[in-house]
């Protein structure tokens, strides 16, 4: 079925719903397509305690859950389904789902976010599930009283690293540099934590186990006169090196940054194309903060909603 849409909506993280919620009360009867993992990546956390508005913090999944369920208040048109494919070319965009549907845009709103980074080593999908793991909050649970190793250094990683060490045994962080690059308060966490061995100037070269995993390969203080390597034995890996916008769909159509993160101007959420805005994460590789970007969908409604105005006929 084809149908017009005044204002689509991509994704459904605190981008997407935030901007639903201000594009529904102004009258635009937004349709947002959820897309593969509805509520983003707050649906993989715990507790989230700098959120706004609670004073006690709040479980991820169920900030997600108020969030939609605000949308849905003022009647946003909220469907479980995934785009398959973006003609930003000319205006309506045609947007096409998996369900069947083909929606015809007169405004877009991009709120897509990005899913955690690899190392890009062989054995990192020889052991996925089996052993490696991108979120400590999903698959944490199967590792109590056993050891888990954490790869990187930022605030991801060290907020991992915490959650793993109320569950299993012993966590190794393993940070390539000499130092972690998260907040002051994160790290003196981590630092104080006895179950968590920070692995300065190491490397991850690769993983083992006959069938599932049983160890990570890794090399301390690569190509210097110190050059060591070793092995650590662990049951769960868990990757915490950042993440990737999700804007495949967009290359060539949308102007992006080397990282591919769509570009907007700034001032505005508006990107490279008339009436294509973008929201959240896939549009901020600075702050990926919920807050933040609850905030920037917000900007990209009432800046869709300039848009229409100016260009009703
Ligand atoms: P970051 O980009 O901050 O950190 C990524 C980490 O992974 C760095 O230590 C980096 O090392 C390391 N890394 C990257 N690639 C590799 C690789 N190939 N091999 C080994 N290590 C690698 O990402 P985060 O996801 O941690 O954080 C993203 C943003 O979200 C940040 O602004 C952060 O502050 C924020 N955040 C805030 C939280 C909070 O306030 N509660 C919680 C989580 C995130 P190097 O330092 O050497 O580059």
């Amino acid at each position: 079925m084809e149908s017009t849409v005044k204002c689509l909506i991509i994704g459904s993280g605190p981008a997407g719903y935030t901007a639903a919620i201000y594009a529904a009360r102004a009258n635009l009867s937004p349709v947002v397509v959820e897309g593969p993992a509805p509520g983003g990546q707050l649906t993989t956390t715990t507790e989230v305690e700098n959120f706004p508005g609670y004073p006690d913090g709040v479980q991820g999944p169920k900030l997600m859950e108020d969030l939609r369920a605000q949308a849905q208040r003022f009647n946003a048109d909220l469907r479980m389904d995934v785009v398959t494919a973006a003609d930003l070319s000319s205006r309506p965009f045609r947007v096409t789902l998996g369900g069947g549907d083909t929606l015809l845009a007169e405004s877009l709103i991009i709120c897509t976010g990005a899913t955690a980074r690899y190392l890009g080593l062989d054995d990192e999908q020889k052991y996925l599930g089996m052993g490696v793991s991108a979120c400590a909050t999903c698959d944490g649970f199967f590792y109590r009283n056993r050891s888990v190793a954490v790869v990187g250094g930022g605030d991801t990683a060290c907020e991992e690293a915490l959650y793993l060490a109320g569950i299993a045994e012993k966590v190794y962080l393993i940070v390539r540099k000499d130092y972690l690059r998260a907040s002051k308060v994160m790290q003196d966490r981590v630092r104080n934590n006895p179950k968590i061995q920070i692995l300065f100037n190491c490397n991850t070269t690769g993983l083992f186990g006959d069938d599932v995993l049983e160890g990570a390969h890794l090399v301390e203080n690569a190509g210097t006169s110190a050059e060591d390597h070793f092995d650590i034995t662990v049951d769960g890996f868990f990757l915490a090196i950042g993440h990737k916008p999700a804007t495949e769909m967009f290359a060539g159509q949308l102007e992006l940054d080397e990282a591919g993160f769509i570009k907007v101007d700034g001032a505005t959420t508006a990107t490279s194309v008339d009436g294509v805005f973008a929201a959240g994460d896939v549009a901020d590789p600075r702050y990926q903060q919920a807050i933040v970007a609850a905030g920037s969908g917000c900007r990209a409604a009432m800046d869709a909603e300039r848009f229409l105005l100016e260009h009703e006929g």
